[in-house]
């Protein structure tokens, strides 16, 4: 493993809860429907995060626990009965209903999963419920991902059939490039999880190799791991260096020589290596302090200082797996500072200590520093942005670079002003 420096910090945290994941959840499993069980404050975060759908009806919804819930005064399943059969009767189309626990939720200890239970019998044959926790209690907002994949699990069938099995949401878009590809290094049997129909669940079992897209899946993977899934342990698909060897170590799982990989991706690698440079130019040099949120943050800070020559102030991350990501670690550079975990303040003073070009944040810290001066990425855009794959390499530094040149922009035109 490469010398990175590793530190732990506890305190006063600022990320979001993982009811937001819900957002790019309910757009893969448009057959599904996230039903939060929570205060109106849930209902408020999921409403702003997902913006306003005027002509789609949502796949999502809170069952709102009034301050009588709360103290213990009414029955809070009485609420959500009449929801749920509310929403049954007038959206036939639903064919998964997850209730999704929050801090609310967890305060008066609602047993969602025996509401669940009692909800799959009456509903047996027309809707399958599951349950997981998206609460802010949680470590940060792609937690809510794990949970809902975590829950989905026990549904999965068993097969010895042998199979590639992508785990972790992607844009379709991205995930139809991605099955080409290996499709054309001779992977055939390749399908994804989540699925786009959440009844479609792919079948697991003992020959299933398993391929992460995003590093936030712990418990997912420990459980894929129990049914006797083999994981196959490679960088996260962002960049050209990252999917290469994504790729590379999916094909040797498969027995495929690195020769024919590299027959396949080389026009695709110096297409995107050539796009990239314009982008380059702007983030080369430049000085880049990530904030915990995502989970994200160790893969993006390995992109940006190696394919995009920025430099690591400090990688902070919200929960480090160092299993799940040894080979990212293996490719930092000497010396870079990781912190796991939060003490918000103190990671503030070394931001403005060590005045960063760009900060990567959530979306709480970016006004106020973007207010002292300090321009901010929030981190929330990396999982709402098709960026993996060697295709999408120039448009993931697009988005650190837009930031710095605008602000490039803006600096000059007010110079000129007051010229
Ligand atoms: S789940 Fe908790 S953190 Fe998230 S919106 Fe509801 S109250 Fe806030």
């Amino acid at each position: 493993m490469s010398k990175v420096l590793f530190d732990k910090e506890t305190g006063p945290r600022e990320v979001f809860c993982g009811l937001t994941s819900i957002v790019w959840l309910h757009r893969r499993m448009p057959d599904a429907f996230f039903l939060v069980v929570g205060s109106r404050t849930c209902a408020h975060l999921i409403q702003s995060a997902a913006g306003v759908m005027i002509f789609a009806e949502p796949r999502f919804g809170t069952a709102i626990l009034e301050e009588k819930d709360l103290a213990g005064l009414a029955d809070a399943h009485e609420e959500l009965d009449r929801v749920v059969n509310d929403l049954i009767a007038r959206r036939p189309e639903i064919k998964t209903l997850f209730l999704v626990g929050s801090c609310p939720s967890e305060v008066i200890k609602l047993d969602l999963a025996t509401v669940a239970e009692k909800l799959n019998k009456k509903f047996l044959g027309q809707v399958q419920f599951l349950n997981y926790s998206g609460s802010g209690i949680e470590t940060t907002f792609t937690q809510g991902e794990d949970g809902a994949l975590k829950a989905l699990l026990p549904l999965m069938e068993y097969t010895d059939e042998k199979k590639l099995l992508v785990v972790g949401t992607i844009a379709n878009t991205v995930e139809d490039r991605l099955k080409k590809i290996f499709k054309n290094i001779g992977i055939n049997n390749v399908e994804s999880f989540p699925p786009r129909q959440s009844i479609e669940l792919p079948k697991i079992g003992k020959n299933t190799k398993v391929l992460l897209t995003q590093p936030y899946l712990s418990d997912t993977v420990r459980d894929l791991k129990h049914r006797g899934c083999e994981v196959i342990h490679a960088p996260f698909p962002l960049g050209v260096e990252g999917s290469t060897k994504w790729i590379l170590a999916a094909a040797e799982a498969f027995e495929i020589p690195p020769l024919k990989v590299h027959e396949v991706i080389t026009p695709l690698v110096s297409r995107a290596r050539q796009a990239l440079e314009a982008h380059k130019d702007i983030l080369r040099g430049k000085k880049l302090f990530l904030l915990p949120e995502s989970q994200l943050e160790i893969s993006l800070a390995r992109f940006l200082h190696n394919e995009c020559e920025m430099n690591l102030v400090e990688v902070g991350t919200p929960y480090l797996n160092k299993e799940l990501m040894e080979e990212e670690l293996n490719l930092l550079p000497e010396n870079t500072k990781i912190v796991e975990g939060q003490h918000v303040e103190k990671q503030l003073d070394r931001v403005r200590e060590s005045q960063p070009d760009l900060v990567v944040c959530g979306m709480g810290l970016a006004n106020p520093l973007e207010a002292e001066g300090i321009h901010t990425k929030w981190s929330i855009e990396m999982v709402f942005s098709p960026i993996h794959g060697i295709d999408q390499a120039a448009d993931l530094a697009a988005l650190f670079s837009r930031p710095l040149k605008r602000n490039q922009i803006l600096t000059t035109k007010t110079l000129a002003t007051f010229k």
